[in-house]
């Protein structure tokens, strides 16, 4: 069996995460950081001739801004929760380094034109290079670094890890690659396969709902209630198939235009969890479209951002949208940031605004 440890430096990667949405072709395109490992092994694998291997660990070395104007929380905490997620759910080793912002505002837009402040990460680049060159060291730690890079500045390592007579795999992205790492004769001597773009592995490396089987628990269900659906339920949350949140969006228009407030999912719209929080008002979340009327120009959204406020669901209308985002091309599944407008009186699907694709992780 040969083992594979991946290298992953995640700050490239958000970088051009963009590219890598551009070349799905699918605007709501996410990375799956579950399936980045094994993806990724199994191709080399592929191309070493090995079909027994085994991924040992996967890090991922990633930075996130500290001390910034306290208007600009929202995305440092988002990136801390992405850290937490690639810990807990798919057991990422995370190196994480703080970039200072001495109270500043995150984007230079935003602060004074004469201010010369730049953010300057640290560590990051370094940090890879001595986990690599440190487990290539330790008999038996790993057969095959997988990195997972961009920058030039590796080249050392690369080499150096080779002489040590590990084999090194490099996974990259066309236009965030050094010349030296997809060189086809290699000339550089930095790895053992041929380079792999990720762009060539979108399709297995996006996050997809799975179709699978779930009973609708609609009391007014009518027929087999089994059916096949793409939505996973959070913990505690009903589920409701697409006949019954159909039929509960009727009644609610019928409502609405009967002049009643708007009350909500009406614990109807893809299962609005009666369990689930609901954050308070302009708190920025991330979530995913569901549940799209087409017909009435809104949708909901429901809230994934691997945080305390998951499986709650927002409502949004065309008008909530901004920076370009367009309700025809919001498809379901598509990954949106936005912000809790008010409350809600009845205390379910509360109003959303400034909803925007999302584009980076
Ligand atoms: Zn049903």
């Amino acid at each position: 069996m040969i083992k594979f440890m991946l290298f992953i430096d995640g700050t490239w990667l958000y970088s051009n995460t963009s590219r890598l949405v551009e070349a799905s072709g699918e605007p709501g395109f996410v990375l799956d950081f579950g399936k980045l490992p094994r993806v990724l092994a199994e191709e080399v694998g592929r191309r070493l001739g090995h079909d027994d291997w085994t991924v040992v660990r996967t890090h991922l070395f990633g930075s996130y801004a500290a001390n910034v104007d306290p208007r600009d929380l929202e995305p440092v905490e988002r990136r801390l929760n992405f850290f937490t997620m690639l810990r807990q759910q798919h057991h990422y080793e995370v190196e994480a380094f703080p970039i200072e912002f001495r109270g500043k505002r995150l984007r230079r837009t935003d602060r004074d034109p004469g201010d010369l402040f730049e953010a300057k990460e640290k560590c990051v680049d370094i940090a890879l290079a001595t986990s690599m060159l440190f487990n290539a060291s330790m008999a038996n730690a790993y057969d095959v670094a997988i990195a997972v890079i961009g920058d030039q500045d590796f080249k050392p390592v690369l080499q150096s890890v080779r002489r040590l007579g590990k084999r090194v795999a490099i996974a990259s992205i066309n236009g965030a690659c050094s010349g030296e790492y997809s060189d086809p004769a290699d000339k550089a001597r930095v790895r053992d396969v041929e380079l792999l773009w990720l762009e060539d592995l979108l399709p297995r490396l996006a996050r997809r709902y799975d179709p699978h089987f779930l009973d609708c628990q609609s009391p007014t269900h009518k027929g087999e209630r089994r059916v096949e659906t793409t939505y996973y339920p959070k913990r505690g949350e009903k589920f409701y198939c697409p006949a019954c949140r159909e039929e509960f969006s009727r009644q609610k228009d019928a409502a609405a235009a009967a002049g009643t407030a708007f009350a909500g999912t009406g614990g109807g719209n893809g299962g609005a969890s009666e369990s689930a929080t609901y954050a308070p008002t302009d708190t920025t979340l991330m979530g995913v479209v569901k549940h799209k009327r087409v017909d009435k120009n809104y949708g909901f959204i429901m809230v994934d951002s691997c945080g305390e406020y998951d499986g709650a669901e927002y409502f949004f209308h065309e008008t909530d949208l901004v920076d370009g985002t367009r309700f025809a091309e919001l498809a379901e599944g598509t990954y949106v940031d936005f912000q809790v407008k008010a409350e809600s009186p009845s205390g379910k699907a509360p109003p959303a605004r400034n909803v925007r694709r999302r584009v980076a992780v």
